[in-house]
């Protein structure tokens, strides 16, 4: 920076010390002058004074003899004095005797001084005494007082040049001092002061020589340690813009990994931030749109979507209010559908008004919310609508059907004995059979039929108009339930193993006296759960007295949790007996309830109850433990030998537990009986609905020791010749068939046949429900080994077969089993 002359110090200083100089000169000089000029003019006044008074005598003689010439010579003789300009003498009378004058205009005045100085001047004078007279004459001067004072005008000149000069030397020398001592200095320390680089960390310390102690000095260690101030403050200050350019960087890197889709849009519709989320949905690189107008972006999605998701920037824009969008339906480059919550807030950014758009994808959450959804309303095994999305349907469907004067039907599904599937093959078959059967339902059903899937085993199909008959509804609603139980009952083929199912179907027609959906479905269950009573595999349209049986039913249910919190169960035992001896030859155990009301009920009427319940196998494990117990106390009291056996019923669903072998070696072991003590009843339907896991399961336990008996044979399907390939020991007749054998032909042609087989094959037969002599007498005639029945004794409780037992003849006891 170059300063202009007149700025600086040095030439400030000098313009004022001239000034002040020459107006201090001047003032002086004037004052000076007057002082001079006033010596002057006294001077001159004396200089005249002592002239007149020596011409005096010489005008005296010429005035007393009238001497005009030598009056002339007085006035000649002043005349040559050159300042003066008229000389007069005149005589006693006022007589001029001689005058001699000189021009004053003749004279030049360079210097001006005439102006400055009055030239008006009275005549000096003197008066002449003359001897003897009484006046006096007078000797006048005349003179030009510029004349006279022209040697002072000449000194003056001089004096005033030379002050002017010294004045000038003077402001000269200042000037140079100032230049030397304050103004090269400080230029030199703002020349210093502009070279500072404060970013250097080393910095020189300014330093100005020759002046270290005084004022300029002090002044560069005030700005030494100002610079340094402000270099730490500098210093500070970069490295925080460094910081929080490193932070900046790191909450930028942060934003660009988050899985968010984030910009930040100016005003001016720039993009300011965006991360690396939002850059991919363009297919670009978020370098690549830094500072970037969105319309640029116009190109990379479809129109639609670029409206959806910069029009809103707009409104926030616009009224600086936060904004959000719950869902936003983006279809990015990459062709995906994704489904966006969206968040916008108005904001400054780097002092300018912009937006910051936040998106979370929320497509998963979105598909989750629908599966959870679909959930809800649907079976997961096999994707049929479930019981809430029936329920939820069937009211309507009923409303619809009343309107227009239609009838519609349930047609609720139930397999039989699923639950065996299940425990003895494994939930894979059941899956499968469950998958399967859906996959016929829903082949069988028409168009508007809903096939829907309650729970575990139960189907529904949902028939919304059959017709405007009733009884023509019902007659096809009975045709297409029974479709469909045949459709269920075709063979399954699962692991090369022919699985067969059945099922027990209920029928319920509406719409029915304005009856809720649940009771619709209530009533569709409980026909089907008559069917089942019936015998399953077969269909039962619902009936008002349905209802009552079912209630009944659930009766009974809560009557056995009750019975079994309350131990209102016992034991009775019905000895077997050998047909040819007569002797006891063992018993069977068989459950009663005493009922606090009711008396003894027949296992008959609850047992289906516990099996369908689950019941069963709580109690049947407490029929197993107690058995042994009252057979562990024979033993020990003599009573019970070797080769006696002691039936025990157990159910398909005990049968089917997992640690069923485990419960049976566990009540033998406790109450220390051998195993071949026990003989397992199980009906024929168990064997055929189960086989591979059953068999195992049977063979484990022959193998632990324990028999096996075939309960009411004759009544299932089952070939003698198909059981034996089982550990089985013996058949026992069922009572149906001994009932009438002395009357009925044909029965009677079943138990021979049955009786020579099983001789035949090595099995040994007990014969049921014997009540007569001549029942007994036929048995013995065709080689049945032993019977039960009320012939012999009723089922007796546990003191009364103990009688029956102590009361046997002392005969040595026979081995009636198998030499197993
Ligand atoms: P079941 O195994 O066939 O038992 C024989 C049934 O015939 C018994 O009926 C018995 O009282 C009856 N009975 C015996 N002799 C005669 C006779 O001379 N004439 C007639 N008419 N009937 C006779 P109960 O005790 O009512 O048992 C019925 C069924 O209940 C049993 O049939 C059995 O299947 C089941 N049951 C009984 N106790 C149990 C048990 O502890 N567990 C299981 N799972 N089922 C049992
Ligand atoms: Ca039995
Ligand atoms: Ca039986």
């Amino acid at each position: 920076m170059t300063m202009k002359l007149g700025h600086h110090i040095a030439v400030k200083l000098a313009l004022v010390s001239v000034l002040v100089a020459l107006v201090l000169g001047l003032v002086l000089g004037a004052v000076q002058s007057l002082v001079d000029y006033r010596a002057e003019r006294e001077r001159i006044d004396q200089t005249i004074e002592s002239l007149l008074q020596a011409y005096e005598p010489a005008a005296a003689r010429a005035i007393y003899n009238l001497d005009t010439l030598l009056a002339e010579e007085v006035t000649n003789g002043l005349m040559t004095y050159d300042f003066v300009t008229r000389s007069l003498v005149v005589d006693e009378l006022g007589n001029e005797l001689a005058s001699r004058e000189r021009s004053v205009a003749t004279r030049t005045d360079p210097s001006g001084m005439r102006r400055l100085i009055p030239t008006e001047q009275s005549p000096y004078s003197i008066a002449i005494n003359i001897a003897g007279a009484e006046s006096t004459g007078t000797l006048i001067l005349e003179i030009d007082p510029l004349i006279a004072l022209e040697p002072f005008v000449q000194r003056s000149g001089t004096g005033l040049r030379l002050a002017i000069l010294r004045t000038m030397m003077i402001v000269a020398a200042l000037f140079l001092a100032a230049h030397w001592m304050v103004t090269r200095p400080l230029t030199i320390l703002s020349q210093r002061f502009r070279d500072v680089d404060p970013t250097v960390e080393t910095l020189e310390a300014l330093h100005i020589p020759h002046h270290k102690e005084d004022e300029l000095g002090v002044l560069t260690d005030s700005a030494n340690r100002f610079v340094k101030t402000v270099q730490n403050l500098l210093v500070e200050r970069d490295r925080a813009e460094k910081s929080s350019q490193a932070a900046y960087e790191n909450i930028r890197e942060l934003v660009d990994h988050l899985p968010q889709i984030i910009y930040v849009v100016n005003h001016e519709h720039r993009l300011m931030v965006v991360n690396r989320a939002f850059a991919a949905l363009f297919g670009r690189k978020p370098t690549d749109l830094d500072q970037a107008p969105v319309t640029s972006l116009q190109g990379y999605v479809s129109a639609n979507i670029w409206h959806k998701l910069f029009d809103p920037d707009q409104l926030v824009l616009a009224k600086q209010e936060a904004l959000q969008i719950a869902e936003q339906t983006i279809v990015g480059r990459d062709g995906r559908e994704r489904v966006f919550e969206c968040q916008k807030f108005p904001l400054d950014y780097r002092g300018e008004s912009a937006v910051l758009s936040v998106s979370i994808d929320i497509t998963e959450r979105r598909q989750a919310a629908k599966h959870i959804q679909h959930l809800a309303y649907h079976d997961s095994l096999t994707g049929l609508p479930n019981r809430n999305y029936l329920l939820e349907h069937l009211d309507q469907i009923q409303a619809q059907a009343a309107d227009a004067h239609e009838h519609g039907a349930l047609i609720f599904v139930d397999l039989d004995n699923f639950k065996n599937i299940n425990d003895s093959l494994g939930h894979a078959a059941g899956d499968f059979v469950l998958c399967e059967v859906s996959r016929r339902l829903v082949a069988h059903a028409q168009d508007q039929d809903t096939v829907s899937r309650l729970g575990s085993d139960e189907f529904v199909l949902c028939i919304p108009n059959i017709s405007h008959r009733g009884k023509e509804a019902l007659f096809h609603a009975e045709f297409r339930a029974n479709v469909i139980r045949e459709l269920v009952a075709a063979p399954f083929w699962f692991d090369n193993q022919r699985l067969n199912v059945t099922a027990s179907i209920g029928i319920a027609v509406f719409p029915d006296a304005e009856l809720a959906a649940t009771d619709l479905l209530r009533n569709a269950d409980i026909a089907m759960v008559t069917a089942k009573n019936l015998g399953k595999n077969t269909c039962q349209v619902f009936q008002p007295s349905m209802s009552e049986e079912a209630s009944r039913r659930l009766a009974l249910e809560t009557g056995l949790r009750q019975a079994i919190e309350e131990n209102q169960f016992f034991l009775t035992y019905q000895p077997q007996v050998d047909v040819s001896t007569g002797e006891i030859t063992g018993a069977e155990v068989l459950l009663r309830w005493k009922h606090p009301e009711r008396g003894i009920v027949s296992p008959l009427e609850f047992i289906p109850t516990l099996e369908s319940t689950g019941l069963i196998v709580q109690v049947g494990r407490w029929v197993l433990d107690t058995a042994c117990r009252d057979l562990a106390q024979w033993v020990t009291d003599g009573l019970w030998h070797p080769g006696m056996r002691l039936g025990v019923n157990v159910s398909a669903r005990q049968f089917a537990q997992a640690d069923f072998i485990h419960q049976v070696r566990h009540s033998t072991e406790e109450h220390g009986i051998s195993p071949s003590y026990l003989d397992m009843e199980i009906t024929e339907s168990m064997l055929i609905e189960q086989m591979k896991e059953t068999v195992e399961r049977m063979q484990q336990l022959r193998d632990y020791g324990v028999f096996f008996s075939i309960d009411d044979f004759g009544t299932g399907y089952s070939s003698l010749a198909y059981l034996k390939r089982l550990p089985i020991d013996v058949i026992k007749i069922d009572q149906s068939f001994i009932r009438d054998i002395t009357d009925d032909v044909n029965d009677a042609a079943i138990v021979e046949t049955i009786l020579a087989i099983a001789r035949h094959m090595k099995l040994h037969t007990v014969a049921e429900g014997v009540e007569t002599e001549q029942q007994l007498t036929f048995l013995k005639a065709n080689g049945c080994q032993r019977y039960q029945g009320y012939y012999f004794s009723r089922p007796v409780v546990v003191e009364d077969m103990t009688a029956l037992l102590q009361n046997q003849p002392v005969t040595p006891h026979r081995q009636t089993g198998t030499t197993a």
